[in-house]
């Protein structure tokens, strides 16, 4: 199935100089940007965004790390984007990650672990709408999907 994922570039990776390497995976996995933007994320944001982790102890220092600095959110396309992306980037330890993952090749942390992936169809749909307005995810043709593709799995928007 063709999706939309979200993908958050947490503080560290721009702290790090990171931003480059980590978005240049997306592009040369053959995902297919759709949106991006720089945001400060708010304490209301993050409540919404986390609310699986509001009671968690370490929920806090979680929320003052993802708000140090603004992140870059982004929106990537394809077939069966949301479980491509959540492979990318690993397990949520980075010292757990496995390498050739984003998480295994980057992180040393359980917390500080560069990318937020949404993590199914329906987490995916509500985080793009939170975090995008009308008119920030585009549809257009990607010149190259069917280098990417066979044409029995994907046909290019006219
Ligand atoms: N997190 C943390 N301590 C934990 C579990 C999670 O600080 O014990 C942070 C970590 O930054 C993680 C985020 O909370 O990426 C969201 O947690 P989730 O379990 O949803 O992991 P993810 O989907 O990011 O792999
Ligand atoms: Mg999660």
């Amino acid at each position: 199935m063709l999706e939309r994922t979200l993908i958050i570039l947490k503080p560290g990776t721009l702290q790090r100089g990171l931003v480059g390497e980590i978005t240049s995976i997306f592009e040369r996995k053959g995902l297919q940007l759709a949106g991006m933007k720089m945001i400060q994320l708010t304490d209301k944001l993050l409540d919404e965004h986390y609310a699986h982790l509001v009671d968690k102890p370490f929920y806090p220092q979680l929320k003052k790390a993802m708000m140090a600095t603004p992140v870059i959110v982004c929106c990537y396309e394809g077939l069966e984007a949301i479980s491509v992306v959540r492979t990318l980037a690993g397990a949520t330890n980075g010292r757990k990650a496995l390498p050739g993952t984003i998480r295994g090749d980057y992180s040393m942390s359980g917390q500080r672990n560069i990318i937020h992936a949404s993590d199914s169809v329906e987490t995916a749909a509500a985080e793009l709408k939170r975090f995008f307005g009308p008119g920030e995810i585009f549809d257009y043709t990607y010149a190259t999907s069917g280098f990417i593709y066979a044409d029995d799995e994907y046909k290019p928007k006219e």
